[in-house]
C-alpha cells in the first residue's frame, strides 16, 4: 500500500490515491519512467483526448479506463464532473491515474483537480510530464532558446474568453524579445498575430505553427508573423497545434530531423502474442515510426497435462531412436514450465539413448539452446510441412517421434512422418486464445478510418485471426473495411490468413524480424 499523507482528516475510507500525471505530447517514448510504470500498475486510468493511441496501447487490458476528453463535435466532460470521478474512484480504494497531455500543470487544470482532492481528504502525487510547449518545437528542429537569438521563452494561452477576446498584454510580450509559445491558439491565430504586430512586432519576425508535434503525423508551417495565418490556412492546420513566434523559428529549416528519420511520419499497428515482448516494435521506433502494439492472441498452458506426462514416461522407456520435436519458441518455454510443474527430470525423459531434437526454425532452435538442447534437424524454410519433410529425411524407419506443440497445430507436419514409417505422437502443450481490448479496438478503428495507420504487421496466422476477431466483436462493431488494410506478413502461411480477410498483403522474404524490418523499410521508408 502507498503511504502518502492525507491532506485532511475528513475521509477515512480505504486508502485510494490519485496520481496526477503528464503523458507528454504524443510520442510514447516521451513518457516519463514514472508515468510509464503507473500506466502498468494503476487500477483505473482517467484520460483526455490528447493521449495518443501509442500510449493507450500500453495500458494493460484488465485496467479500467475512463475517457473524459471530447470527441469531434461533442462537448468535453465538465471539470467538476472530472473532479467527481477522481474522488469517487479514489474512495473505492483504487490507485487512480489521472493522465493528461503534456505536463499536468501547464494549462492542464491540474491545480483545480488537486483542490478537490484536498477538500475530500484524498492523497495524491503529481508526476510532471514533458510539455508540448518545449517538446513540439524540439521535434520541429526549433530550440526555444538560442544564445544568438533569444534568452527567454514564454508560454501563453491563446484560449479566448467567453466574449471572444484575448486577455493578452501584447505590448509587454513584444518588449520581452523572447520566444513566444502560444498553446490553444489555432482558432485565435489571427487575433494573436495582429495583436503582436499592432504592439510593434515587425511583420517579418519568423513564426511557425506546429501541428500534432512528436507524433507520426506532425506537421510544421514556417513563415513570418505577417504571413503565418495565410500559410497555416493553406496547409489546413488544425488543433492540437502551437504557434511559435521568434527568430529561433527560422532554425527549423536547418535543424529539422524528426520527419527525416527512415520511418519518420509513419505509424504502424503491430499485432503480437500478449506474452511476448516485441523486438519489432523497438526496431521500428528506433527508425522513427510510431508504433501501436496490440496483443491479438494469448497462450494458455494446458495444465494439468496427463497426456504429456504419460507420453513422456513412455518416451523414456522406448528402445528405438527417439525424436522430440518443437514447433515454436513459446512451445519450448511451455514445455519446460510443464515438466517443472510435474517435477519431471530431463534425465528420466531422455533415458539411456541419445534423444534427437527437431525444431521448426531458428527462433525455436535458439529457445532450445537456452535449455542446453541443440537441435539435430531444422528445415531450411520455416514451415510445418518443411519440418515434416526434414524429419522424414533425417530419421530412420521405426524411429519414435514425439511432437510437443499447440493444440490444433498445423496438419502439414504429420503426413510426411507417417509416410516415412515413423511412429508419431502429437501432444498439445498450449492453446491460443484471441485477445480483445475494447479501448484499443475503438481507438485503432478510428485511426484506420482516418487513414492514419500505414500498415499492420502480423507474425502468425493466429495473430491475423485474433486481430480480425477483435475488430469484429462487441456491441458497437467498428465495421472495419479489411480490404483497405495493408498487412505486412512474416511468411506465406500468415499471408494466406490475411488474404482470407481480403487485406492488401506484403510478405517478408524470410521469417525473421530483420526481414520484417527490411520489408517495412522497402515499402514505407524514405530514400
Ligand atoms: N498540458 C499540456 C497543454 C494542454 S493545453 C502540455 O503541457 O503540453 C492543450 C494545447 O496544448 C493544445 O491546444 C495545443 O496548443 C498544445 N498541444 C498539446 N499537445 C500538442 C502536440 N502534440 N502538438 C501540438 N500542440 C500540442
Amino acid at each position: 500500500m502507498e503511504t502518502g499523507k492525507n491532506h485532511s482528516e475528513k475521509y477515512t475510507g480505504p486508502a485510494g490515491k490519485v496520481w496526477l500525471a503528464g503523458a507528454g505530447p504524443g510520442d510514447a517514448g516521451l513518457l516519463t519512467v514514472k508515468a510509464a510504470e503507473l500506466i502498468k500498475s494503476a487500477d483505473v486510468i482517467v484520460y483526455d483526448a490528447l493521449i495518443s493511441a501509442e500510449i493507450l496501447s500500453r495500458i494493460p487490458t484488465e485496467t479500467e479506463v475512463i475517457y473524459v476528453g471530447k470527441h469531434a463535435g461533442n462537448h468535453p466532460v465538465p471539470q467538476d464532473e472530472i473532479n467527481r470521478i477522481l474522488v469517487r474512484e479514489a474512495k473505492k480504494g483504487k490507485k487512480v491515474l489521472r493522465l493528461k497531455g503534456g505536463d499536468p500543470f501547464v494549462f492542464g487544470r491540474g491545480g483545480e483537480e488537486l483542490e478537490e482532492l484536498i477538500r475530500e481528504g484524498i492523497s495524491y502525487e503529481v508526476v510532471p510530464g514533458i510539455t508540448s510547449s518545449v517538446a513540439v518545437p524540439a521535434y520541429a528542429g526549433i530550440p526555444v532558446t538560442h544564445r544568438d537569438y533569444t534568452s527567454s521563452f514564454h508560454v501563453i494561452t491563446g484560449h479566448a474568453r467567453k466574449d471572444g477576446t484575448l486577455s493578452i498584454d501584447f505590448e509587454s510580450l513584444v518588449k520581452l524579445n523572447g520566444t513566444l509559445v502560444f498553446l490553444m491558439s489555432i482558432s485565435s491565430m489571427e487575433m494573436i498575430l495582429n495583436g503582436l504586430m499592432n504592439a510593434g512586432m515587425p511583420s517579418v519576425m519568423p513564426a511557425a505553427v506546429l501541428e500534432r508535434g512528436t507524433t507520426a503525423r506532425q506537421r510544421r508551417v514556417t513563415a513570418t508573423v505577417g504571413t503565418l495565418k495565410e500559410e497555416a490556412d493553406r496547409a489546413g492546420i488544425r488543433t492540437p497545434a502551437i504557434i511559435l513566434v521568434g527568430k529561433v523559428c527560422a532554425l527549423s529549416e536547418q535543424l529539422h530531423w524528426a520527419e527525416d528519420r527512415p520511418l519518420g511520419g509513419r505509424q504502424f499497428l503491430l499485432t503480437r502474442p500478449r506474452q511476448n515482448m516485441s523486438v519489432l516494435a523497438g526496431r521500428l521506433r528506433d527508425l522513427g515510426a510510431q508504433v501501436i502494439e496490440m496483443p491479438a492472441i494469448r497462450t494458455e498452458m494446458i495444465t494439468p497435462n496427463e497426456p504429456l506426462r504419460e507420453a513422456l514416461v513412455r518416451f523414456g522407456e522406448v528402445k528405438q531412436q527417439r525424436w522430440l520435436v518443437f514447433t515454436s519458441p513459446i512451445g519450448v518455454s511451455v514445455f519446460f514450465d510443464l515438466i517443472r510443474e510435474m517435477r519431471m527430470d530431463l534425465r528420466d525423459i531422455f533415458g539411456q539413448n541419445r534423444v534427437k531434437i527437431g525444431a521448426i526454425g531458428s527462433a525455436t532452435g535458439a529457445a532450445l539452446e537456452k535449455h542446453g538442447l541443440f537441435p539435430d534437424a531444422v528445415p531450411d524454410v520455416y514451415s510445418a510441412g518443411q519440418l515434416g519433410e526434414k524429419l522424414a529425411e533425417t530419421a530412420e524407419a521405426g524411429d519414435h517421434i514425439l511432437i510437443v506443440r499447440a493444440e490444433k497445430g498445423s496438419e502439414e507436419l504429420i503426413p510426411p512422418l507417417t509416410e516415412a514409417g515413423l511412429e508419431v505422437e502429437d501432444i498439445p502443450l498450449y492453446r491460443t486464445v484471441y485477445e480483445m481490448d475494447p479501448l484499443l479496438r475503438d481507438e485503432t478503428a478510428e485511426l484506420f478510418r482516418d487513414g492514419e495507420i500505414d500498415a499492420v504487421t502480423f507474425t502468425s496466422g493466429s495473430t491475423v485471426r485474433g486481430f480480425a476477431a477483435a475488430m469484429n466483436v462487441g456491441d458497437e462493431k467498428p465495421g472495419l473495411d479489411f480490404s483497405r488494410i495493408r498487412a505486412v506478413c512474416i511468411g506465406e502461411q500468415t499471408a494466406r490468413a490475411a488474404a482470407e480477410y481480403g487485406m492488401q498483403i506484403a510478405t517478408s522474404r524470410q521469417a525473421s524480424m530483420n526481414a520484417m524490418v527490411e520489408k517495412i523499410l522497402e515499402l514505407y521508408g524514405r530514400g
